[in-house]
């Protein structure tokens, strides 16, 4: 960083390479042109780009040199802490587990510790992105630091149901017990994500009422009151927390509408109340559109209402058409306006999606969702249907992969077939990150010749608008942090850029005092004190544990394998030679995967055989050989070959077969090293078979006699798989 760079990186200049490599007496190895330096330094480059793409999740000391970083913009160190007075009166500790200047947005979760207690507010999880983290699922928190504290943990309180508040709760409420409070809806959503989970634990669940203003008094320093925000899903809640060091306001997700659907308003009465009684101390607030001007529904505020409003203009303009409508799952309230809006124009109504028609049963549950008489069907019947009955609400506003969208759009769904008469509504925006597997889907559906209208993108159509996001812009930010008033500040739930807009928000817009405003990383830790006074503490560690598709932990060594794999691709080769006298019993083997296609490489392949031939040949000269040593040589010496020719760093993996018992080589014997080893013949094969599909044959074949020892599968690493040796 900050280093003068060189526009143009020079080139090594051949002719001026020093050849000070020593010969190996190793033909193949000696007529390489690369310098061993230049291989490692290409394997370092290689080692690093995998390390910065695996580490997003891993915290150490993030650079924050912010002014309000708590520090007066100078960089944190664990050095300061020692400069610092030690204050050593009691303290509220404020530590956010999860969620703060992170990549993306997700896995919030937030810590208050007192004395011997500890209240987590929020347990979610975060979407890494398949490009970045091939094959993981989602990152739920590293808890390490409240597991150690286990004994101190009192309550467990979710603010909403999204995933980035709750998707970690399976896999962390058994490690860390302690009661959950939340309000209906949440719990049933709890109760829905904790059914996937492998623990024998029965969570313990306090339902909370955020109309009623009831206070639950969570231990002897802590309690609690919901109030009630408007947000994207239902039942949302804001916190207030009373400590011993004064009241904090937690905000949760949330938006303001004049009109919710629930008909549940913003409680700014209650706030206010709270306010003036008692003020609070410590306002934390997320920041995910903190960067957008205005605020929802413009100066009229209405909210969902317009979308419910779209609808029907849809329904209205294409009465004779099927209406497919595709949301986020969660949106119970948008669900709610499709169905009213469906019934109205006579239409009948079938969900599609796994799951949509979870949320949907637990919205019945909770009383959340009303539905008209005969208005919903299954899809077997909704088929049967005149289309210009027909309403289909389905998942895949994303683009993902697999849901019901994608299958129509590839004409792989069971039901529906898209025609040209059809008309498909995204009820949503494509999350950062899923805008190209959006456009797929979209491109898709059109190529069917249905008309696909997207929210920002109905100009053609004169239609209002078809999403509105669940958090607050600019202007309901600033009316909120002026009605909180709060002595401190500190912005959450966002990326650094977010959580920096934030505070300059709370500072120029809010009037919040800057030395009174703190932005904290995932990790950092703010006291506030029983005389009013605050400051940045250090730091506890933080993280990620990285989750695949069936629930499975995946180590950070096999996420590094994966992407150096990606990239480089995996290059095996495997000697069989017999035991103690290491006189090779076939052609070596080689097996490629992504690296490079072996037909169209006969070159290479033959000079990497010629050299593991001479090598096995050379190394069981004078007897038996230490094998771990004789793998990592041809492991160096391959990749140098290979690097050589094609200036690319495959993940090279050796594998050496010993066969049959040591032998005792008769004296007059010629010695089986020198014997040279009669090179396989090539064989023409049909086109279709590509010679490491032979290789992977001849690998199946069975032994026939194998001698007295037997093959043990070996680990090598966590990632490596199976190696047959010894
Ligand atoms: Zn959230
Ligand atoms: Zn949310």
């Amino acid at each position: 960083m900050g280093q003068r760079r060189l526009k143009e990186v020079k080139k090594d200049d051949v002719k001026k390479r020093p050849d000070v490599r020593k010969k190996t007496g190793n033909a193949v190895l000696d007529a390489t042109k690369t310098r061993k330096g230049e291989v490692i330094h290409a394997k370092k480059r290689m080692t690093e780009d995998v390390k910065v793409r695996t580490s997003q999740h891993i915290i150490d000391i993030p650079v924050n040199k912010s002014i309000y970083n708590g520090y007066e913009g100078q960089q944190y160190s664990p050095a300061i802490d020692k400069h610092k007075k030690r204050n050593n009166q009691p303290r509220l500790r404020v530590i956010p587990i999860g969620g703060c200047g992170e990549m993306g947005i997700g896995k919030n979760m937030t810590a208050l510790e007192y004395d011997n207690e500890i209240i987590v507010i929020d347990m979610g999880f975060i979407f890494p992105g398949e490009a970045d983290y091939p094959g993981i699922n989602y990152i739920v928190p590293d808890i390490s630091y409240l597991e150690e504290n286990r004994q101190k943990i009192k309550a467990v309180i979710f603010t909403h149901a999204h995933l980035d508040h709750i998707g970690a709760f399976r896999h962390l409420i058994a490690k860390i017990p302690a009661p959950v409070y939340a309000t209906r809806f949440t719990i049933g959503m709890l109760k829905k994500n904790f059914d996937e989970s492998h623990d024998n634990y029965e969570p313990k669940y306090i339902e909370m009422n955020p109309e009623n203003h009831d206070r639950q008094q969570l231990s002897d320093n802590f309690s609690i009151e919901m109030v009630r925000v408007n947000h994207s899903i239902p039942d949302s809640a804001s916190l207030i927390i009373r400590t011993p060091v004064g009241t904090i306001y937690h905000a949760g997700d949330w938006r303001i509408e004049k009109e919710p659907v629930d008909a549940r308003a913003f409680d700014f009465a209650r706030i206010s109340e709270v306010q003036q009684k008692e003020g609070f101390i410590l306002m934390l607030n997320e920041s995910t559109n903190v960067e957008s001007e205005g605020r929802h529904g413009g100066q009229q505020g209405h909210g969902e209402y317009d979308i419910k409003a779209s609808f029907g203009q849809i329904m209205d303009k294409f009465p004779n058409s099927r209406i497919i409508v595709s949301s986020f799952s969660s949106q119970v309230y948008r669900i709610q306006t499709m169905i009213d809006e469906a019934s109205a124009h006579g239409r009948k109504v079938a969900f599609a999606g796994f799951s949509l028609l979870q949320n949907v049963e637990v919205a019945l549950k909770a009383g959340i969702l009303k539905i008209p008489k005969n208005t919903i069907m299954k899809m077997d019947e909704i088929i049967k249907q005149p289309d210009s009955k027909v309403c289909i609400i389905c998942t895949g506003s994303q683009g993902e992969f697999n849901a019901v969208l994608s299958r129509m759009a590839s004409g792989a769904h069971k039901y529906i077939k898209i025609k040209n008469s059809d008309i498909i509504v995204f009820s949503s925006n494509p999350i950062p990150g899923n805008e190209t597997s959006v456009t797929r889907v979209v491109d898709g559906l059109m190529r069917e010749g249905s008309d696909v209208l997207q929210n920002r993108k109905t100009a053609q159509y004169g239609v209002g608008p078809l999403h509105l996001s669940g958090h607050a812009y600019f202007e309901e930010h600033v009316e909120l942090i002026s009605l909180v008033n709060p002595k401190y500040y500190m912005p959450i739930h966002g990326e650094f850029h977010m959580l920096a807009n934030n505070a300059e928000l709370a500072e120029k817009s809010a009037g919040v005092k800057k030395e009174n405003i703190f932005i904290c990383d995932t990790g950092d830790v703010l006291e506030i004190y029983l005389d009013g006074t605050a400051k940045k503490a250090g730091r506890i560690l933080v993280g990620g544990v990285m989750y695949d598709d069936s629930g499975e932990v995946v180590s950070e060594v096999v996420l590094k394998d994966r992407i150096h794999m990606s990239t480089e691709g995996i290059f095996v080769v495997i000697v069989t030679v017999q035991r103690g006298t290491g006189r090779l019993l076939s052609s070596p083997d080689i097996i490629s995967r992504g690296f490079i296609y072996l037909r169209d490489s006969e070159e290479l392949m033959n000079n990497v055989r010629q050299y593991l031939r001479q090598k096995v040949a050379t190394s069981y000269k004078g007897g038996r050989k230490d094998i771990e040593k004789l793998k990592n040589e041809l492991r160096d010496d391959v990749t140098q070959i290979l690097y050589d020719q094609t200036q690319r760093t495959p993940i090279v993996i050796p594998v050496i077969n010993e066969i049959g018992a040591p032998m005792k080589a008769p004296a007059n014997a010629p010695q089986p090293q020198r014997q040279p080893v009669r090179p396989r013949q090539t064989i023409r094969r049909p086109a279709t078979t590509a010679p490491e599909e032979s290789a992977m044959a001849n690998m199946r074949k069975p032994i026939t006699n194998p001698g007295a020892i037997s093959f043990k599968r070996k680990p090598i690493g966590p990632s490596a798989g199976g190696l047959w040796s010894k």
